[in-house]
């Protein structure tokens, strides 16, 4: 960018131009003179002409080494200021001068490709591992963008290339991890919810084409059971999904104020469901100190139903299901332990996860959606509590809800 003219600089070259009309008015003057015979004063003119103009251009170079100094000071100033800003970037950026050799670096960048300050001045390629994204740098066909992985393998990065001409390049770099991670989670969940329709819609489907006036009524009615089982199948996955959707979406609007939970209460109730879905098949027990929580009643009545559910799928017929709810240190913990087939050491940190089951067939035949646990975990998000599982194959599990003390209210204590 061309710089603006100082009051110096403009002093400088207006001494110049008076310097060299200064000489030239000097010399006609002593010529003049010299010609019309006065030799001595055309001589004193001279020398007196040359002995100002020499101070004028003495003068005139003090003040434009002054004012190269103060330019450069200027220019460095200003480069500093650039620095500064493109270090508070998020974006990585790397410049680059005369081919690949690397002029600058911000920090961000730095991390994105693994450099240090010492690789300033070095090239560029030579610290790039990946031979595509070197490749590609090479084609310099720069309109498309270049996905690459970070050297730790920890980031996935959006790189673009800015070059305004041959010798000079700015590298952009833009983490979009998490941007992507998010992405594939989308897409592996409209797959997983696809999926798990397609089972049912195709059963009913099958059933609805042998479907004949001419079948007998017993295989008819076979296949109506079938069918009903079918829908609410399906019904439960809607229903889960609605649930999820919602509980999403009161996280990111604000939610109506918590209220008192008579934990006690609830979970005599949902023992009782407890035991109409097991038909008698387990012994279900309860014991409840007089604790009250804060929180959404609907969503922690959900998700305790959900644990106890999972306990009476889980648990083969004769087996213990006992759910707790007391004090522990400050706060308060609600557990629901069975003695069922449990769950191996691999599986328990993914099983909160939207449709991840150990036994895809057994969760489905005891009719699950794969979402009870997601849900759990997104309630107790949403109430301040934490889910802790411990479970040991063959020997059963242990679901645990643990809340702070600010989510509890002991009656005694007023
Ligand atoms: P599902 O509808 O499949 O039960 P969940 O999200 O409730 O889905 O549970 C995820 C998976 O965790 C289940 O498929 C099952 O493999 C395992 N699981 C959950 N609860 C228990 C339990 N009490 N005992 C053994 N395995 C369990």
């Amino acid at each position: 960018m061309a710089e603006r003219l100082t009051k110096r600089a403009l002093l400088v070259q207006r001494l110049g131009i008076a310097v060299v009309a200064g000489l030239l008015v000097v010399t006609l003057a002593a010529g003049t003179l010299w010609m019309a015979g006065a030799g001595e004063k055309a001589l004193a003119v001279f020398s007196v002409g040359v002995a100002v103009c020499t101070a004028l251009s003495v003068w005139a170079g003090r003040l434009s080494a002054d004012e190269q100094r103060s330019l450069e000071e200027r220019l460095a100033a200003r480069d500093a200021r650039y620095r500064q800003t493109l270090e508070l970037l998020p974006e990585g950026v790397v410049i680059l001068k005369g081919g690949w050799k690397i002029e600058w670096v911000n920090t961000t960048a730095s991390h994105h490709f693994g450099l240090t300050m010492e690789d300033e001045g070095s090239d560029f390629l030579d610290h790039i591992e990946s031979a595509d994204f070197r490749e590609w740098m090479r084609q310099r066909n720069y309109e498309r963008h270049f996905n690459l992985i970070s050297p730790d393998d920890s980031l996935i990065l959006d790189v673009a290339v800015v070059a305004p001409d041959d010798r000079h390049m700015i590298i952009v770099t833009h983490d979009v991890t998490e941007r992507r991670r998010l992405e594939d989670m989308r897409r592996d969940f409209v797959a997983n919810v696809s999926h798990e329709l397609r089972t049912p819609l195709t059963v009913i489907g099958g059933f609805l084409e042998l479907s004949t006036p001419e079948m007998p009524e017993d295989v008819r009615a076979y296949h109506l059971k079938l069918m009903r089982e079918q829908t609410q199948r399906m019904r439960r996955l809607t229903d889960d999904l609605l649930m999820l959707s919602h509980l999403e979406n009161k996280d990111e609007h604000a939610a109506a104020d918590p209220e008192l939970i008579a934990v006690p209460r609830l979970i005599d109730d949902v023992v009782r469901e407890g035991r109409a879905l097991s038909g008698g098949q387990h012994r279900i027990t309860s014991s409840c100190e007089d604790v009250s929580l804060v929180g959404f009643p609907d969503e922690i009545r959900s998700a305790v139903m959900n644990l106890v559910s999972n306990a009476v799928r889980y648990t083969p017929a004769g087996g213990d299901i006992r759910v707790v709810w007391r004090r522990e240190g400050t706060g308060a913990v609600l557990t629901v332990t069975d003695t069922g087939i449990g769950i191996a050491p691999e599986h328990i940190p993914r099983i909160t996860e939207r449709f991840y089951r150990v036994d895809k067939g057994r969760s489905r035949d005891t009719g699950g959606t794969g979402l009870g646990l997601a849900i759990v975990k997104h309630v107790l998000r949403r109430n301040g509590g934490e889910l802790r599982i411990r479970s040991a194959p063959g020997k059963g599990s242990e679901f645990s809800f643990r809340f702070p003390e600010e989510r509890i209210f002991v009656p005694q204590s007023i």
